[in-house]
């Protein structure tokens, strides 16, 4: 077992049903796991437990938004979060998601799909220990590679011929890969600024770049769009694997 996996999940939500559903699942798959029931009990847990690697959060909480307890973790912990939305409205996603979230799922979801997002969190948590994740050079994920010191990606050991835009964009991705970036987020890191009216810009930017890094149809899929919300970096299967 890895050292992300040793931790503790920490489950938020209100409605009694959905939280047994959980840990019951948690339990299944051998997740050790805590519930709390209020955003003032969940932060209680977050500033005063340590063992605590990652948070489920449903957003409508009795006493507080979901979205503050994020914004209040993310003052001093990367933890990550899944956001669990009962809206339907995409501007919550999209606010819990720039708060600070790392992906969400909208209710009701499948079981399945939960712990398949809890399994991306905690391994992109083993694989990006904290303050490791700038000083690392390669990476590596199915046949893409970026050396970030020489400034080159490469697919199957074919250097792509990326514009800087496209090779910023894919670099950010990367970097966060089975993370959902908002589009508001994406063009402050990219552009430096978010001007909604980018947002065409960035499509196509989005749109170039997933030419040269999913040149095949059947090729291994890196780039999810996520419709009214963003994109996420997905881990491509290893083979060897
Ligand atoms: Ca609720």
């Amino acid at each position: 077992m890895t050292r992300a996996e040793d931790g503790t999940i920490l489950v938020v939500e209100d409605d009694g049903a959905v939280r047994n559903l959980v840990a019951t699942a948690l339990d299944v798959h051998g997740y050790r796991h805590r519930e709390v029931s209020t955003a003032r009990a969940a932060l209680l847990e977050l500033t005063s437990a340590s063992d605590i690697n990652l948070v489920i959060l449903d957003l409508g909480l009795p006493d507080r938004d979901g979205v503050e307890v994020i914004k209040a973790l993310r003052g001093w912990a990367s933890t990550p979060v899944i956001v669990l939305s009962a809206r339907q409205e995409d501007a919550d996603k999209v606010s819990a998601l720039d708060a600070g979230a790392d992906d969400y799922l909208t209710k009701p979801f499948s079981v399945e799909e939960l712990m398949a997002r809890v399994r991306v969190a905690l391994r992109r948590l083993a694989a990006q220990p904290a303050g490791a994740a700038s000083s690392d050079v390669l990476y590596e994920n199915g046949p893409l590679a970026i050396d970030f010191e020489a400034g080159v990606a490469t697919l199957s050991g074919q250097e792509l011929h990326l514009t800087p835009m496209e090779y910023k964009l894919l670099v950010l991705l990367a970097r966060n890969t089975g993370k959902v970036l908002t589009h508001n987020f994406i063009l402050k890191e990219v552009w430096g600024d978010a001007v909604v009216s980018d947002l065409p810009s960035l499509r196509v930017f989005m749109a170039t770049l997933r030419k040269k890094i999913e040149p095949a149809e059947a090729g291994p899929r890196y780039i999810q769009t996520h419709v009214g919300i963003g994109y996420r970096m997905l881990r491509v299967e290893d083979p060897q694997a």
